[in-house]
């Protein structure tokens, strides 16, 4: 079996303990990972925190810094093919789509790394004759980035690109399955140059996610993952008053109105769906529909859902692929079950295949007669959509914003006053309009409600790990009066 190692202050390690990780389209174990014990995170933390404040990372120019993330860029795409296919044996995600996203990969690092030396300060107008008054952008610290299992290379870039570029460290935590892309990533941070301790790197289930956020050098928890973890996250770093942002889980309406392009919004909502398996955190998983198009919209869905062709995650041809682990399947079938109970109808999909490895196929519930079901209600991670149909843009609306989350969404039509009254209304951090799915390193990406807060990509997440230093200097030449003379 193959064997990954943490990186911890700049050298590679096993781990106090390992375990297995298994390839999700066969089931079977087939590397071994380390498991970061207790003391390895407090050891990771304390090099980040050392390396905050050595002059081989805090002695560097912002450009300097810029000019080791074009490096870490460059090496991404040089390794693309490897890191591609680890992430496919390890999580079970198609190469189709591990190919195609280790490219963004690379264009999110090459982002900040031309934005590290624009995270600018300001001057103020200070209303004093005899002072300037600048302030000072500044890095917050030690940052833990601590990510799951679907898109751990794309996730953790846009957590580390925009902190290195404001100058933090960073110990980052990569999700107990699927860790191997992130272990490997590694070499190419170290191979980058960056100093030691300046990233640390290691992986481990929530016990190694709790001495993290509880350690008290720890400055800002970045976090994805669902939102139950997020509570203890919040919970944990309460102690040491660390910042947080978090991106969490979504139940994004996908809504669909009389005079969209229907054609288009089938197959954008059959990727918003589909892709990844499900195990997408914008995932348009609920479908919205005008009822007037339902049943034709439906008909097309379905007949696109039953020819997706499932298989092997590491063929090119293969469109959807097994699910991260069984765990997750066994969650899926078991909110499958409760909202056929609910009285959700199957209009295809439903069944895992009596086959090796955790697949699960394309699935469509109408859940007209049950409207408050768990597949409507629930984030299943998986590629499960249920369907609702509406009769008027206000009802389209209120089921849109029905539920705690606040991630993304989508708007077909082709009406643009509409658009834009749904642009307003809907409670989410992404709107889509006629089109899903969308992402770019220049747009920011969050949510709100229990989708989370802060924001990944564009300059804000890049403010997001810095604190401002106000500076008082005082100009005249004037001796300072003496305070007390009036006494
Ligand atoms: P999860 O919350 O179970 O685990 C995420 C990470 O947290 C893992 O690394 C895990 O080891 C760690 N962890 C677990 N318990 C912890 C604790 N007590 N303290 C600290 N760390 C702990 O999530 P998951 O099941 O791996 O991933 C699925 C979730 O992630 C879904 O809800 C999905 O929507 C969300 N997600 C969100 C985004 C986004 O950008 N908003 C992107 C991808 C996934």
């Amino acid at each position: 079996m193959d064997r990954f190692q943490h990186y911890i202050d700049g050298a590679f390690e096993d781990g106090s303990a390992g375990f297995e990780s298994l390839d999700p389209a066969t089931g079977q174990p087939w590397a071994v990972m380390p498991e970061a014990s207790a003391s390895d995170v407090d050891r990771a933390v304390r090099a980040a925190d050392r390396a905050f404040c050595a002059p081989d990372w805090a002695g560097l120019t912002a450009t300097q810094r810029g000019k080791l993330l074009y490096r870490l860029a460059d090496l991404v795409q040089e390794a693309a093919p490897r890191l591609a296919a680890l992430e496919t044996r390890d999580t079970g995600k198609i190469i189709r789509e591990t190919s195609a996203q280790i490219a963004y990969v690379a264009d999110y690092y090459r982002y900040y790394a031309g934005l590290a030396d624009k995270i600018e300060g300001a001057h103020l107008p200070i209303d004093k004759p005899d002072m300037e008054v600048w302030l000072r952008r500044e890095p917050v610290g030690v940052v833990a980035a601590i990510v799951p299992w679907n898109s751990q290379l794309f996730l953790s870039a846009v957590k580390l690109g925009p902190a290195l570029a404001a100058g933090c460290t960073v110990v980052l935590k990569a999700s107990e399955d699927g860790p191997a892309p992130l272990l490997e990533f590694a070499r190419l941070v170290d191979q980058a140059g960056f100093a030691p301790g300046v990233v640390n790197i290691l992986t481990g289930g929530p016990e190694a996610g709790k001495t993290l956020t509880a350690h008290p050098l720890v400055a800002h928890v970045a976090f994805t993952g669902g939102p139950e973890t997020a509570r203890h996250i919040v919970r944990a770093s309460a102690d040491n008053l660390a910042k947080t942002s978090l991106e969490l889980g979504g139940k994004s309406p996908f809504i669909v109105f009389e005079d969209a392009d229907i054609d288009s919004a089938v197959n954008a909502q059959v990727a918003g769906i589909f892709a990844a398996t499900g195990q997408s955190c914008v995932a348009g998983s609920r479908l919205l529909v005008h009822r007037s198009v339902r049943d034709a919209f439906i008909a097309q869905l379905k007949a696109k859902a039953k020819a997706v062709r499932i298989g092997a995650p590491d063929d090119m041809e293969t469109e959807v692929g097994p699910l991260c682990s069984l765990r997750q399947r066994q969650r899926i079938e078991g909110v499958i079950a409760q909202s056929l109970d609910a009285g959700a109808k199957l209009v295809t999909g439903g069944q895992a295949p009596n086959s090796e490895g955790f697949f699960f196929p394309p699935t469509i519930l109408d859940c007209s007669d049950a409207p408050a079901a768990p597949c409507i209600t629930e984030e299943l991670f998986g590629p499960v959509l249920s369907v609702l149909a509406f009769d008027t843009e206000d009802e389209a609306i209120a089921l849109a914003n029905a539920t705690p989350y606040g991630l993304a969404s989508g708007v077909f039509t082709r009406d643009l006053a509409r658009a834009h009254r749904m642009i307003r209304a809907i409670r989410a951090g992404i709107v889509w309009i006629n089109t899903y799915r969308a992402v770019s390193p220049i747009a920011p990406f969050g949510g709100h409600g229990l989708s989370g807060h802060g924001r990944e990509g564009g300059l804000a997440a890049a403010l997001d790990y810095t604190t401002l230093k106000a500076v008082w200097l005082r100009t005249s030449d004037d001796p300072i009066p003496d305070p007390f003379v009036m006494r």
